[in-house]
């Protein structure tokens, strides 16, 4: 439900309904436009007292929202939402270019990648110190010595990073060190994971599961701003279909319609999805084409020797190429790079 407040409606006004939506049981959710301010309300829809909200001083209407999801859908918030970092803005009308190697493995391997991709316009360096992987004999990432390795290459180049945080109680040295938590797609189901990053000040980047529905996916992504966090970013990175040309099936009509259920930005992972280094810039054009927010791309000065992912990452003279490609694009569209 939405209370939406009068355009002359004062802070005081505004704070006297959220006193009277918490005083009812529930939780209020003050969001600011650029017209009005309107206020969601979340909790058990059985416990409003309409007659007494629209009673208040400011109020103009309340609304019904009729998806599942709320704080995350653009009835309660029509405008789209902007998440400020200190060197980009994710979601505005700049592309965001994210890229790194699927996992940190040494610093000379970071710190040359970190280098190579700034070099070329990417904007956020990413690594995986804590690698959620298919099997436990497989290569599980450096741990918070990769952590210190992605700082350090923050440290040289300005870059921010992003890796991933893979259950709650990793959550707390994750953030100690990345700018952006990652949730990969194995645990966009994880509840207990999705609550704790919404108690966190950073910004999340949260990939679609694998067979996930768009609902789903917006599901979890509520998870986390319900516990107080806004700044979610989410990740189309490929679903599961009959196809195995490529890893996944990129599903590039999420894009749009994402684009027409959510205020968040969304942004395409074509390495993951396609899981083949070839596939990687086509799709990546594409993504952008279908009004992706920006990308995540898997690079590494050496595939043939990476522990993870090597077949999908490109080289860094391979991600030079993609990026004068999606410049292209991006100036077609009427974006920035
Ligand atoms: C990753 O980005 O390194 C990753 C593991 O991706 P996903 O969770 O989408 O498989
Ligand atoms: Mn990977």
């Amino acid at each position: 439900m939405l209370v939406v407040m009068r355009k002359d409606a004062n802070q005081k006004e505004i704070e006297i309904v959220c006193k009277e939506i918490k005083e009812m049981g529930l939780a209020a959710h003050p969001i600011p436009g650029a017209q009005r301010t309107a206020i969601g309300i979340t909790g058990n829809k059985n416990m409003v007292r309409e007659d007494k909200i629209m009673l208040l001083p400011g109020v103009k209407e309340i609304i019904h929202v009729t998806q599942p999801y709320k704080l995350v859908g653009r009835e309660f918030k029509p405008d789209d939402t902007v998440i400020e970092t200190s060197n980009v803005k994710i979601g505005g009308k700049k592309i965001v270019i994210i890229a790194g190697p699927c996992a940190v493995e040494s610093r000379e391997q970071i710190i040359e990648t970190a280098f190579a991709v700034k070099e070329a316009g990417a904007h956020i360096l990413r690594g995986g110190a804590f690698k959620p992987r298919t099997s436990p004999y497989d290569f599980q990432g450096m741990g918070e010595e990769g952590l210190e390795l992605l700082a350090e290459a923050r440290e040289k180049t300005g870059l921010l990073i992003v890796t991933e945080t893979i259950d709650p109680d990793n959550v707390e040295i994750v953030e100690k060190y990345a700018d952006i938590l990652q949730i990969g797609a194995r645990n966009m189901h994880s509840f207990s994971l999705l609550r704790r990053v919404g108690r966190s000040k950073r910004p999340v980047l949260l990939k679609r599961g694998l067979a996930a529905t768009i609902k789903e996916f917006l599901m979890a992504a509520e998870y986390i701003m319900s516990e107080g966090n806004p700044n979610i970013i989410l990740c189309e990175r490929g679903v599961r279909t009959f196809g195995d040309h490529t890893r996944f099936t990129l599903d590039l009509s999420a894009i749009p319609v994402i684009k027409e259920l959510t205020h968040l930005p969304i942004i395409a992972d074509p390495s993951h999805a396609t899981g083949k280094w070839q596939n990687v810039t086509s799709m990546a054009r594409a993504s952008i084409a279908a009004g992706a927010d920006g990308v995540m791309i898997e690079v590494h000065p050496h595939p043939e020797f990476a522990l993870s992912d090597g077949s999908q990452s490109l080289t860094p003279e391979n991600f030079n190429k993609l990026i004068k490609e999606m410049k292209i694009i991006t100036e077609a569209i009427g974006k920035e790079m």
